[in-house]
């Protein structure tokens, strides 16, 4: 046998008989080679124990352009099989050589969301947590820079068997050993039923061919009813024709059936409802059965999406397509739709209160910076029946000569992370605007650092107050890099990241807020105040009343409310000022929404309605 030849099959002295091999499935032929050979073009390793045939694979795939909400799709779906008692987990392939999302420019590509184990990660994660209410970690989020670094370093320990290591099948196989991981690690407490993969990019784009080829193998491998795939494809309705045109949504299709796929879902995304003569043709022209093609029209909320799926039998087609239906538990899904549409109905409902409430950033003009913020303030609105709207002020234009016009028809602020010197002035004198005025004030991470300068600044006169981060040789840095955090820093190490518990002090605002005396909050920052400072900050009237359990990092502070026995004569009161060094708003969700922003939510609506008696619903901790 010519040498080429051998080199494509497996020999037999492999242990593998190539006759038989030919005569079986994909399936079989992973079977029978196994993990990495020198002697054949296989290349799939399987995680230790992973079992075939025990979970199932929905891949969903956009076309036509980006933007069309990958990420809405594939939660609202995870969560309709989530409460038929499935478990769930999603995963997100970016085709970017970033390592992590954490160097992103939040103005390009919005918010960096953090999860709990520290990984800096795209903004679709978040939409995960919060449709599923789960938490998520690094093995739900994969960019083409980690498979690569994973690769070449492997590459470097000699794991390739003296191979040329190539896109396929190293690459791709790398792709499904972590998908086939994520599987068996499902919600990090029972293995999936259902791993839900959304491919970053438009099918077609060079960055993620190697996944799509991936998601091809890993379908051809796992056999029938293993792998859903669901194209997102877009019915454009050209204002100068005034009607819905399917072709580049067929063609958007077609490029995914190009790479050797077939769609057993198609999704349209449309600005209005699509006809049913460009639902037929988009079926007819690929090949996907009319009751699988559906129309997913924009929404006035993504909270409203699953339930119009259900309606419409999306849940039901995809369980029909992985022969899933005798793995549902009906009574878990009432229970689980009734606790849903509650909140649904609620925020549907109209209501007959309402607050503005001025958000303080430095990337106002790009809205998707802040979208956990905007998000938890929409799930408060919800609960305590009222509608919020957000001003997006920019902070680099406020001084504070301007800022009592330009925050004055707000019912509360929101001063929120941020790096960088910037509009850092402006996101001060809004601290000192609240602070004076009693205006209901939140600060996240930034905004409890700019209020610690404020206050060192004008309530305890160290008017050189700063943070070594926009002064760095100014006399007075209230807020600095630790000693201990830069050595971190020299050995590679940035920022502190992820997860963290917070000891909350009794009887503070902090603890009625949260309904405990401890919590766990999600970091993302380098500086911190500076214990040399706490004593003179305290005795001003700030408390910090949330710390590190054992370290001296200052984690949440407050000023006492009027009436607040811990109120010493002279000193400043609030009616809500409270800030965080961590960000809370990433772990607001819906039916359990974040408890400073509820705190702040109710704060502006007593201010503006001081007659009512606004009541809080039970938080997030004490509610259980
Ligand atoms: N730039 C500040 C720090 O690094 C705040 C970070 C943030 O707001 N996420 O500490």
């Amino acid at each position: 046998m010519p040498q080429s030849e051998n080199q494509r099959r497996p020999s037999s002295s492999g242990g593998v008989d190539w006759t038989e091999v030919e005569r079986t499935a994909g399936a079989d032929l992973l079977a029978a080679t196994g993990h990495a050979s020198a002697t054949t073009e296989v290349y799939s390793p399987l995680p230790d124990g992973y079992r075939k045939g025990r979970h199932r694979y929905v891949v969903v795939l956009g076309t036509v352009m980006s933007g069309l909400g990958k990420g809405i799709f594939a939660s609202s779906t995870a969560k309709l099989l989530k409460d038929k008692g499935l478990v769930v987990a999603p995963m997100k392939l970016e085709g970017y050589l970033n390592i992590d999302a954490g160097t992103l420019n939040p103005f390009r590509h919005g918010e960096v969301f953090v999860l709990d184990d520290g990984t800096e990660c795209d903004m679709d994660l978040g939409t995960y947590e919060r449709m599923l209410d789960q938490d998520l970690s690094r093995r739900n989020f994969m960019t083409a820079g980690q498979i690569y670094s994973d690769i070449l370093e492997r590459e470097r320990h000699g794991e390739y068997l003296g191979r040329d290591v190539q896109m396929i099948p190293h690459v791709t196989g790398e792709v499904k050993r972590k998908v086939r991981e994520l599987a068996m690690y499902g919600d990090g407490r029972q293995p999936a039923d259902v791993v839900f993969v959304e491919v970053g990019g438009t099918v077609g784009d060079y960055e993620n061919g190697f996944y799509i080829e991936a998601m091809r193998e890993l379908a051809f491998e796992e056999g029938p009813d293993a792998v859903c795939f669901v194209a997102l494809t877009y019915v454009i309705e050209p204002h100068a024709l005034g009607e819905q045109k399917s072709k580049a949504a067929q063609l958007g299709v077609k490029r995914v059936m190009e790479a050797g796929i077939q769609p057993h879902i198609v999704s349209c995304r449309a600005t209005r409802p699509c006809s049913p003569t460009v639902l037929e043709k988009i079926a007819m022209f690929t090949n996907v059965p009319l009751k699988r093609v559906f129309s997913m029209h924009d929404r006035s909320s993504v909270y409203s999406i699953p339930e119009s799926m259900r309606r419409e039998g999306l849940d039901r087609e995809i369980l029909s397509v992985l022969n899933l239906h005798d793995r549902v538990d009906h009574a878990h899904e009432d229970r689980a739709r009734e606790r849903w549409m509650k909140y649904v109905t609620k925020m549907e409902s109209p209501k007959a209160r309402d607050v503005r409430i001025g958000l303080t950033g430095k990337y106002a003009s790009v809205r998707d910076a802040y979208a956990s913020i905007a998000k938890c303030i929409e799930h408060c609105a919800t609960h305590l029946e009222c509608d919020v709207t957000l001003d997006w002020l920019e902070s680099s234009d406020i001084t504070d000569q301007n800022v009592e016009d330009r925050l004055g028809s707000c019912d509360a602020i929101v001063v929120p992370g941020g790096f960088g010197s910037r509009g850092v002035e402006g996101k001060i004198a809004c601290v000192k605007h609240c602070r004076t005025t009693g205006l209901p004030y939140l600060g996240i991470c930034l905004g409890f650092q700019a209020a610690v300068i404020e206050f060192a600044r004008n309530v305890v006169g160290l008017t050189d107050a700063n943070s070594t981060e926009f002064d760095p040789r100014g006399s007075q840095p209230v807020i600095s890099e630790l000693p201990d955090q830069k050595k971190i820093e020299q050995l590679g190490g940035t920022m502190r990241l992820g997860g963290q518990d917070v000891a909350i002090a009794p009887g503070s605002l902090a603890h009625q807020v949260f309904g405990s005396t401890s919590v766990r909050e999600r970091f993302r920052h380098r500086y911190e105040v500076d214990p040399l400072y706490i004593e003179r900050l305290e005795a001003g009237g700030l408390l910090f009343s949330g710390r590190h359990p054992v370290h001296p990092i200052m984690q949440i502070l407050e000023l006492p409310r009027p009436g607040d026995e811990r109120a010493e004569a002279g000193k400043p009161t609030h009616p809500y000022f409270i800030a965080g060094q961590f960000h809370p708003e990433l772990l607001g969700r819906p039916t359990c929404p974040e408890p400073m922003f509820m705190g702040l939510v109710s704060a502006a609506l007593q201010r503006k309605y001081p007659e009512a008696k606004i009541q809080v619903p039970a938080s997030r901790l004490s509610a259980g």
